[in-house]
């Protein structure tokens, strides 16, 4: 028996661990000069020098930190997807106001723009697009609904570096903000760790002072010189969401290899393609004309001609020694939110069609094609 091929595994090369080793040894291994060049580094791939980039020690961090300075609070309504990770909504729930979820568009397992146009109420205040698996919404249309009716969009965009919309990076549209995740399974790791995106500077410097304990780093700069640098002034009761150095030591070297990761992502998913078209399942959506995919997950879908159903296909693929995994079981099926927002599944019919029938298949730059062709020969015994 050849060895386990796993779901998703991180690619960590001598640079990155050099890096590491490099902090250990400087002295420095919280927040300092690695993180401000990552922060940089990053604002430099996506090619906007007007961009703000906040580094933050996850996704969620830089999602809460987003709506916190967008203002959201008690009353207000957040419309977002069923299909995600728990974490896109419990922000919303952080700050005291309520998530409104709407189903997918089948054709691109992304948020329904025209269900968010029907979900908007007088209580919404912004809407939390998903770019579910590397390929990004119909942004077009949902920067348009937005802009009718005076919302904000942060993007969650966990999945989708790099990707794009219309020839531009995510993270460049134009947005109120932009979320990227570092996450160990993510497309670029470094470990925990996360990126805000805005073109806003107040929400940027808001971001900034509630990442690191409410403290006023301007108030800092201002009274160092003059009363040495033990002076700072506390302005809100912040959190702790500041990225070490040790996880931007990581970010550093991942960022500089994002573009030939993203290379062997679509050269995989494409075997994928390759070998799968003739089974029963429908293969991922494509990205329309303009648009890139990040090639985060792929995820294909079991038709009603399969002969096993989702559950049966991920014990026998682990059988064959082989990670698949499920994206999502989604929101309106987790005890919290279907009970805190009476949901059941008949709201959500593309979202729950893609539940019960989606496998993501593995998918990480590591696996070689001996490895990827042990995945496809395994689905062919299964499902032929
Ligand atoms: C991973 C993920 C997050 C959270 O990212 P963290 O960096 O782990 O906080 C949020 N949304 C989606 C869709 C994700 O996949």
């Amino acid at each position: 028996m050849s060895d386990f091929v796993p779901f998703a595994l991180p690619e960590i090369g001598e640079e990155e661990i050099a890096e590491v080793v490099d902090s250990l040894r400087s002295g420095w291994i919280t927040t300092g000069p690695k993180t401000r060049r990552f922060e940089d580094q990053f604002r430099e791939f996506l090619g906007h020098s007007d961009l703000h980039t906040v580094a933050v020690n996850s996704a969620t961090a830089g999602l809460h930190l987003a709506l916190e300075a967008l203002g959201i609070g008690p009353g207000d309504e957040v419309i977002t997807t069923t299909h995600t990770f728990t974490a896109t909504a419990e922000v919303v729930r952080y700050l005291g106001a309520d998530p409104v979820f709407v189903d997918i568009d089948p054709a691109t397992y992304c948020i329904d723009p025209e269900a968010v146009s029907s979900a908007i109420g007088s209580r919404t205040k912004a809407i939390i697009p998903v770019h579910y698996a590397g390929l990004p919404c119909d942004m077009s249309r949902l920067c348009d609904i937005a802009a009718a009716s005076g919302l904000h969009i942060v993007e969650d965009a966990a999945h989708a570096f790099p990707a794009a919309w219309d020839g531009r990076l995510i993270g460049t549209l134009g947005t109120s903000a932009t979320v990227f995740s570092f996450y160990a399974t993510k497309t670029i790791a470094t470990g925990e760790g996360g990126m805000l995106i805005t073109r806003d500077e107040g929400l940027a410097s808001r971001a900034r002072v509630m990442r690191l304990h409410g403290i006023d780093r301007d108030a800092f700069d201002r009274y160092s010189s003059r009363r040495a640098n033990w002076y700072y002034e506390v302005v809100a009761p912040g959190f702790k969401y500041n990225m070490t150095d040790l996880a931007a030591s990581l970010g550093i070297h991942q960022l500089r290899r994002a573009r030939s990761f993203l290379e062997r992502r679509t050269q995989l998913a494409a075997r994928y393609d390759a070998a799968l078209g003739d089974l029963p399942v429908e293969l991922p959506p494509r990205p329309c004309a303009g648009s890139g995919h990040a090639w985060h997950l792929y995820v294909i879908r079991l038709t009603d001609r399969a002969p096993v159903g989702r559950d049966d296909l991920v014990r026998r693929m682990f059988d064959c020694g082989i990670g698949c995994s499920v994206h999502y079981i989604p929101l309106h099926q987790q005890p919290y939110w279907r009970d805190r927002y009476h949901l059941s599944a008949d709201q959500f019919p593309c979202s729950q069609k893609l539940y019960e029938r989606g496998v993501s298949l593995p998918l990480y730059t590591k696996m070689d094609d001996a490895a990827q062709d042990r995945v496809i020969s395994a689905l062919r015994s299964i499902l032929c």
